[in-house]
């Protein structure tokens, strides 16, 4: 329990960004917070860093909290319970969590108070690392006792990929909500992109036992092409033949590349009654001249496009079952996706990945 009378002012290391501002990430020295009735201080063990945290470098993307001219980065964590507030129950010091990244918006949304954060009616929410609360690159954060989520002790390896992990079990447990506007038995997924989000919606499709087609530009030998390929998907080098010329139709495209070409050529991987999922922020702007075309071509085939972002609890927890799970079928390929494991002096590396790089952790611990 936190005694307020006896807390002096320590300071801890964060790494932290000013929104708006290219390329001001840097390490700074800020007070430790401490935490209020209903919050749980978190010693924080890693973050991963994606690519959210270089778009916010890069000053395109986030918000810095009221009041403060820095943001904190970091939303994708592992932490341990250090400390909470007198009303927090169910927690213990020690306990291995992970915070999830939305929180509510203060209006009246119907969604937010339901615990659906990551279906804000508003889009006034908060993202701890993103908009308008600091995150948890620091080496003590806070989060609201009601967004954490217990890992297992056997998953801390890999548990830093929770958060991106849960990211594609929304989208595709929206795929399967969605399809239920007629009977549907999927056998074909085409997956666009390896980075991490795209490599973890190929396992995650893999597990239900669907075909996967997983492409991306780097070439048949890289560690990406081997992740796609240990989960028994299939990996199509686009440098070398183009997706669109893989052959037959699929019922299920999720594009998690982000560039705006790909996600418009991707319409005609898609068969009749199938389904597109966007995970990209499409940042380019691209006029389609065929737009006419493409609704015609939905509308013919009882074709569907959504766009999906953030989790919400369920996804979290499915995200753990799912890593037992892949650990159990496909050994340590999660792992794998871990590429670097950066002291925190070397965390700017993480800010200009090489392309063959997938998952940079930093580590506070
Ligand atoms: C995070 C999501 C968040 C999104 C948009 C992603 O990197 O994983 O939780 O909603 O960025 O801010
Ligand atoms: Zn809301």
């Amino acid at each position: 329990m936190v005694d307020l009378a006896n807390v002096e002012s320590v300071l801890m290391k964060a790494i932290v960004v000013e929104p708006h501002n290219a390329d001001s990430v840097r390490l700074a020295d800020i007070d430790k917070p401490i935490p209020s009735d209903r919050q749980v201080l978190l010693e924080t063990l890693c973050v991963g860093i994606d690519g959210t945290d270089r778009e916010i470098n890069e000053g395109v993307y986030g918000d810095a909290p009221e009041g403060s001219d820095y943001l904190v980065l970091g939303h994708e964590t592992l932490a341990k319970v250090n400390d909470f507030g007198k009303e927090v129950q169910g927690f213990a010091r020690g306990d291995l969590v992970v915070p999830m990244v939305r929180r509510p918006c203060w209006e009246n949304c119907f969604n937010c108070r339901v615990g659906e954060v990551d279906m804000c009616l508003t889009g006034d929410y908060y993202e701890h690392g993103i908009i308008k609360l600091h995150g948890f690159a620091s080496e003590y954060a806070l989060s609201d006792t009601d967004f954490l989520v217990k890992v297992p002790d056997e998953l801390e390896d890999i548990a830093v990929l929770l958060e991106p992990l849960s990211v594609a079990e929304k989208a595709i447990s929206q795929v399967f909500k969605v399809q239920q506007r007629m009977r549907w038995e999927p056998q074909r997924a085409f997956v666009l992109g390896a980075g991490p989000l795209g490599l973890l919606t190929t396992l995650v499709l893999r597990l239900k036992g669907l075909e996967v087609y997983c492409a991306a530009t780097r070439d048949k030998e890289s560690l990406k092409a081997d992740v796609v390929r240990m989960v028994g998907a299939t990996y199509v080098n686009t440098t070398e033949t183009p997706f669109s010329l893989v052959p037959g139709k699929f019922d299920l495209v999720v594009e998690a590349t982000g560039n705006v070409s790909v996600a418009i050529e991707s319409l005609h991987l898609l068969g009749s009654n199938g389904v597109l999922c966007f995970l990209g922020v499409y940042r380019d702007k691209k006029a389609c001249q065929d737009f006419g075309k493409v609704l015609t071509n939905m509308v013919l085939g009882n074709r569907l496009m959504f766009g999906s972002v953030s989790s919400s609890r369920s996804h979290f927890e499915a995200g753990i079952r799912d890593m037992v799970e892949i650990r159990r079928r496909y050994g340590e390929v999660l792992n794998k996706m871990i590429t670097a494991k950066l002291e925190l002096s070397d965390f700017r590396k993480a800010f200009s990945p090489d392309s063959d790089e997938i998952k940079m952790v930093v580590y506070f611990k």
